[in-house]
């Protein structure tokens, strides 16, 4: 359904026939961290996140996986195979 106070207008999962069924029957204002963030939307209570209403808690266990502003850099270490050892192997298999 549509929601009808922070974002009037917006389809919302959370709004049902008794309004907001969100914790604490709202979205909350986007936090520190978010700045930056392309899913921030100007709404009837300030700054919010289009893609989940509470930010807050979006970031509280790390970075938040909907950001568009932070990129989760995941090393990896360039396998170092023999070339001698890798030959032998896939010899082996035949
Ligand atoms: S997607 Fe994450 S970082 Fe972006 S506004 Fe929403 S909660 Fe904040």
């Amino acid at each position: 359904m549509q929601c009808q106070t922070v974002l009037p207008g917006t389809e919302c999962t959370f709004w049902g026939k008794q309004g907001c069924i969100f914790s604490e029957g709202s979205c909350q204002t986007i936090v520190e961290d978010c700045e930056g963030c392309d899913r921030i939307v100007d709404s009837t209570i300030g700054r919010v996140c289009s893609a989940y209403p509470a930010p807050m808690k979006k970031w509280s266990s790390g970075i938040c996986n909907f950001a568009t502003h932070v990129k989760v850099e995941i090393k990896t270490e360039e396998l170092k195979i023999n070339p001698l050892k890798a030959s032998k192997k896939a010899a082996g298999k035949k």
